[in-house]
């Protein structure tokens, strides 16, 4: 008809999401030659010996038309020049600078049809990104549950596995995963069962699997003093009590006081029951409150708080700071969009520009943000307050088990509830109210 076949396709998305297979699917199932090179080989070349290779790929390319050409990591050569000042980036500027050039300079009704992949678009040289070169963009994201689901079908139908096996369920619990992390889940659960001796891996050996991969390894054999873990132990109740009194948030799916990984001493895991696209002001804030439900805690019975939240208070206030300059959540400074954000070229040249804001303003930002986390952290300690007798007996328990889960956990849902109804949904009610103020 007289159009003309696009150049460049660019693959983005995040690690892990099979970028560099589905380049390869759409050469196999095309049945031409596949010319495939990675952006990181060059990065500790000779002078000269960057833009030679890419002279040469280009040219075999030409003769064995029609093909395929595929650079992965692409940002690692791509980046955008001028941004390292630090000297020795002469080689990439040359490797990138042969590429443009020979981007521009193939005809591609040859049948050279080039490839990309990337994980970090925004620093790409938006030279690469004009028409006529890596003009299609295709988004290669994060799987969604059905997707995670048939993903891990692929993965559990290689190994042995018991008939307790959900990949339904195993989907549920891994959401924001990638397949590269659901094939070493399953793969962890296999090393497990192996250890044991045992034939095929059950449901058993992928929960422990996610914990693994979530939380780090369990470490038993480290060592906390006993107050350490009596405050540990009020903090993650904290959590789960909180999460488990408010409407709307993640059901806690286990608490944990035994410590695991380098970072966190216990934990309360939650686990989204669905992956979300939109979420309301509300669930935002009782967000925060669960997130403030551990220092409240602290608070609440030992008059004094600890180390233990800075990782809560910094998620809290990343939350609170969005609400604000981003989503339009406050009363006081209206439906105006403040936050600064450095986009992608990609996206067009002037989307970024928004972001400029007062001084006067950007003090009433930290005045909201300080309010909203301020707000919740008190929702949080009225509802640990209301449930003061629950979460003493349940400490006792945790700090004898050392893990609440299954008919426990299910136990203490139910009496939060039960409780909560005979309160009465004042608390959190007044909380969402008093954010208009
Ligand atoms: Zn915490």
């Amino acid at each position: 008809v007289g159009g003309k076949i696009p150049r460049g396709i660019l693959l983005v998305g995040p690690p892990g999401t099979g970028k560099t297979l589905l380049a390869k699917a759409v050469a196999g199932e095309s049945g031409v030659p596949f010319f495939s090179l990675s952006g990181s080989e060059f990065v500790e070349m000779f002078v000269g010996l960057g833009a030679a290779r890419v002279r040469d790929l280009f040219k075999q390319a030409k003769e064995k038309a029609p093909c395929i050409i595929f650079i992965d990591e692409l940002d690692a050569l791509g980046k955008a020049r001028g941004i390292n000042m630090a000297g020795g980036n002469d080689e990439r500027e040359q490797t990138l600078n042969q590429l443009l050039v020979e981007l521009d300079g193939f005809d591609p009704n040859i049948g050279v049809i080039l490839m990309a992949a990337t994980n970090r678009p925004e620093i790409l040289d938006p030279a690469l990104l004009r028409p006529g070169r890596f003009d299609r963009q295709i988004l290669v994201d994060r799987p969604d549950k059905k997707g995670r689901q048939d993903i891990l079908q692929i993965y559990l139908d290689k190994v042995e596995t018991a008939s307790d096996i959900d990949a339904e369920r195993i989907a549920g619990m891994t959401a924001g995963m990638v397949g590269a992390d659901l094939a070493n889940l399953v793969n962890e659960a296999v090393l497990l069962a192996v250890r044991q001796d045992r034939q095929r891996i059950g449901m058993a050996d992928i929960e422990e699997a996610v914990e693994r991969v979530v939380a780090g390894l369990e470490k038993k054999n480290r060592v906390i003093n006993p107050e350490e873990k009596r405050i540990v132990a009020y903090h993650e109740l904290g959590h789960a009590i909180v999460a488990m009194a408010l409407p709307g948030t993640d059901p806690v799916q286990k608490i944990s006081i035994i410590p695991r990984g380098i970072a966190a001493l216990g934990y309360t895991m939650q686990v989204p029951t669905e992956d979300r696209f939109l979420m309301r002001k509300t669930e935002l804030e009782n967000r925060i409150a669960v997130l403030m439900g551990g220092r409240a805690a602290e608070s609440l019975v030992f008059g004094d708080v600890s180390t233990g939240a800075h990782n809560d208070l910094s998620r809290a206030a990343d939350i609170a700071r969005s609400m604000v300059k981003k989503f339009g959540m406050s009363a006081r400074l209206g439906q105006v969009y403040f936050a600064r954000e450095r986009q992608a070229p990609m996206l067009g040249p002037l989307q970024g520009a928004g972001g400029e804001y007062s001084d006067e303003t950007a003090k009433i930002i930290d005045e909201e943000v300080r309010r909203i986390v301020d707000d919740q952290y008190a929702v949080a300690f009225g509802i640990l307050e209301a449930h003061r007798p629950l979460l003493e007996s349940t400490a006792a328990t945790l700090l004898a088990d050392e893990v609440i889960q299954g008919e426990a956990l299910n136990a203490l849902a139910d009496a939060v509830a039960k409780e909560q109804a005979s309160i009465g949904r004042g608390e959190s009610q007044g909380a969402s109210n008093s954010i208009a103020a």
